[in-house]
């Protein structure tokens, strides 16, 4: 007999999660969108880029890494928590460089369509202009840290989903950045271009090369729709959210 669902609610919304499930995952399956940028389903979370946080029951959680409870109340979709994310995605675009119409990854690039679905178009705070190494030592993958926002994907595909560990962090605070474990740089690794880790990237620091510009533009994949629009196109008319809080 499999274990009966667990009821809790988001946004006042009534909604029902698997034994087990993450907020996200639970999510997810209702139709409900939470942001994120360090998220897959098939790997593990890591709870790094923080822009799934939600409230649960008035406290601050990050949802990919915070297992549903019953009855607890989740609070996603509200003006605090919208604001507190527009800070993170825009602190994101300052710490990095990203000229996003010179960008291979431009169109299908997770931070960018965060950025366009959160409507932010300029920032207040200070660019930093980082200058970071680029890595074109591999013939077929590209790495250009300039535009890392350190999510941790990589390491984790390569880990869990390649059963390598091409990829790691090195130094600490601001200076964190994207090692390779290899002296001699990509070329040096056993990355391949049917890894997990070469295609996980959700910005365009690590690239194939040779596929860039490939799709139009008006036919990339956020060109199509949102980022969270697909999530959102399935939601179950039982977890629509109440007018309330819309
Ligand atoms: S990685 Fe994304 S946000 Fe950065 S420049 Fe490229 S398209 Fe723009
Ligand atoms: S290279 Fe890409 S996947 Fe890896 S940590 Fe940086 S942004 Fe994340």
């Amino acid at each position: 007999m499999s274990a009966p669902a667990l009821r809790f609610s988001v946004d006042g919304a009534p909604v029902e999660a698997k034994a087990g499930q993450t907020i996200i995952e639970a999510c997810d399956d209702a139709g409900i969108y939470i942001p994120r940028l360090c998220y897959r389903a098939d790997l593990p979370p890591g709870g790094q880029c923080r822009l799934c946080t939600c409230k649960v029951n008035g406290r601050y959680a990050a949802a990919c890494v915070t297992p549903v409870t019953p009855a607890i109340a989740v609070e996603n979709d509200t003006p605090e928590l919208r604001a507190e994310r527009n800070t993170i995605v825009e602190m994101l675009f300052v710490e990095g460089n990203h000229p996003c119409p010179f960008c291979e990854k431009s169109g299908n690039c997770d931070l960018q369509a965060m950025a366009y679905r959160f409507g932010l178009s300029a920032t207040e705070l200070t660019y930093q202009f980082p200058n970071r190494d680029i890595d074109a030592t591999h013939p077929e993958i590209f790495l250009d840290r300039n535009t890392c926002i350190l999510c941790g994907l990589c390491i984790r595909a390569s880990r869990s989903a390649d059963g390598k560990a091409v990829f790691g962090f090195e130094n600490r605070g601001a200076r964190t950045q994207l090692t390779v474990n290899s002296p001699d740089g990509l070329a040096g690794t056993d990355i391949a271009t049917a890894d997990r880790a070469a295609a996980v990237c959700p910005v365009g620091c690590i690239v194939v090369k040779g596929t860039g510009y490939e799709t139009p533009y008006g036919e990339r994949p956020y060109d199509r729709q949102p980022i969270g629009a697909d999530i959102e196109a399935q939601r179950h008319p039982s977890a629509e959210r109440k007018d309330a809080d819309v």
